[in-house]
């Protein structure tokens, strides 16, 4: 029995269900992306690759409308934050193939030897399968496949469950932008058929976005079989604020960098750490503003925020509250939960060692901290299992500075949010992750750094 539906979390109609690939037919597809390597993108040129990706860039663009729409159905995306997506995702294939030639060319060594030279040839490593997650459907899929492409390697895509109908449309924009068969497919796989393909022989590695128990059982199989794996796992990405001369300034990008994409997002802004003189302001501000917002139609322009991806996501967002009530925590909400309709919710007074402290709330739900210093405001953000992406609001430079160096993060954004770019690395450390995808360290994960030594 297949579980790929799509589902509609607004209604909870189910819109249509997607056969599970066969046994045989994944079989065929290792195989046609295995020849696919050893006959195009072996052969092709840099340039033939960055036509293709950039092309994949402007369907996206061409049907922008069609995109957005559909995981407006299949995950309850707002449709302007679904067309956004469209448009960053056609933006992230394109840079990678406008700095093809950058990322891929040698790189020359200084040897100590007077005698030639050398240098390390940047070489793909074959095929790769890409397990993705439903709450970027378009963005998740571009960071793995635009530099993979580009550098050589052939793709086997598994979207979540919950995204068939955005993994076809992606599927036919690599058929029509002309690639062959082989260099990327998608596949309605389950588990046991992913950790097949990574245990083959023909597959070089795996990169997973997703929850860490996804993460850990990927990875589990890829070191069993030696298999190179990138992930990108969830976030609980401190915001601290030292101090501001905007505190209203402040407070909305506190509100945006939580509540972008309903609170879904692996570096959303989750944990808000606030120096002891703004910290009443601020949480009274923030709480005014996170209960002023209103979960609706994400179909419609101007929605605050949508339902939540799917049922079971909000009711074990609801089940993470309960329990944080129960283990003493402040938790005040916007209302009640209406199927996949969140309320919003903010959590003060969180002990160390109460759950809601070192687990990651994926939806609307703020939680606040209050420090007395700079170093127990960095002791706080890195009090927690995971490292992904951080924010920092100070008007001290040097301070900036000197927390940015301490914090046990991937990322560290300063006096801004939701400055995510194609030419930014993104990817976390801890329980957030392995490796980074965007910018050129998205292009190094999955090749072969060669040395050649000529004499
Ligand atoms: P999952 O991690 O379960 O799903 C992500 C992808 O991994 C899907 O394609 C899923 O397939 C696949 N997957 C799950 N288990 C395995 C496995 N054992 N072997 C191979 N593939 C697997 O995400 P959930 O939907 O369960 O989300 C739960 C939590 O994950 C969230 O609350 C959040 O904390 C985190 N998350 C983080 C994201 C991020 O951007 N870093 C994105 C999404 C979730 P299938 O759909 O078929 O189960």
């Amino acid at each position: 029995m297949s579980h790929y539906a799509v589902t509609n979390p607004a209604t909870g109609d189910i819109v249509k269900t997607y056969p599970q690939i066969s046994d045989a037919d994944l079989e065929k597809v290792i195989e046609s992306a295995e020849h696919a390597y050893r006959t195009w993108s072996r052969n092709s040129s840099i340039d033939e690759r960055a036509a293709l990706i950039h092309k994949v860039g402007d369907l996206h663009s061409e049907r922008r409308d069609d995109l957005a729409a559909i995981i407006v159905r299949e995950m309850g995306k707002p449709i302007d934050q679904a067309l956004g997506e469209v448009d960053f995702a056609a933006d992230i294939y394109r840079y990678y193939a406008d700095n093809a030639h950058e990322f891929l060319k040698d790189e020359p060594i200084d040897i100590l030897s007077e005698d030639g030279t050398a240098f390390m040839r940047t070489n793909p490593l074959g095929v790769l399968i890409g397990v993705m997650p439903w709450n970027f459907p378009y963005y998740q899929v571009a960071r793995f496949a635009g530099p993979n492409v580009v550098i050589g390697n052939t793709i086997i895509l598994k979207h979540a469950s919950q995204c068939p109908e955005s993994a076809a449309a992606i599927q036919q924009i690599f058929h029509d932008a002309g690639a062959k068969e082989g260099v990327y497919t998608n596949v309605y796989a389950s588990s046991g058929q992913v950790a097949t393909v990574i245990a083959d022989p023909r597959v070089q590695g795996v990169s997973l976005t997703g929850s860490e128990a996804a993460g850990s059982a990927v990875a589990e199989v890829a070191g069993r079989n030696l298999k190179k794996v990138v992930l990108e796992l969830g976030g609980s990405d401190p915001f601290i604020l030292l101090s501001t001369d905007d505190l209203d300034g402040a407070v909305d990008s506190a509100y945006a960098a939580r509540m972008d994409n309903s609170g879904q997002s692996c570096n959303a802004a989750k944990r808000f750490i606030v120096i002891d003189d703004l910290y009443e302001d601020f949480r009274d501000k923030l709480t005014t503003k996170m209960l002023g917002a209103t979960a609706s139609d994400p179909t419609k322009d101007g929605a605050d925020y949508g339902p939540l991806s799917s049922l079971g996501a909000a009711e074990g967002l609801d089940e993470q509250l309960k329990r944080a009530k129960a283990q003493g925590a402040t938790v005040t909400t916007s209302g009640t939960r209406d199927g996949a309709f969140f309320p919003t919710a903010v959590i003060t007074d969180i002990s160390p060692d109460a759950d809601a402290f070192h687990e990651e709330f994926f939806g609307p739900v703020a939680s606040i901290y209050r420090v007395s210093s700079e170093d127990e405001a960095i002791q706080v953000a890195n009090a927690s299992p995971f490292g992904l992406g951080s924010y920092l609001f100070t008007t001290d430079k040097e301070q900036a500075m000197r927390v940015a160096d301490k914090i046990d993060a991937g990322m560290v954004y300063i006096n801004v949010v939701l400055a995510d770019s194609p030419e930014l690395p993104f990817g976390g450390v801890k329980r957030s992750g392995i490796g980074r995808e965007m910018g050129r360290f998205g292009a190094a994960e999955f090749v072969n750094k060669k040395l050649i030594r000529v004499t």
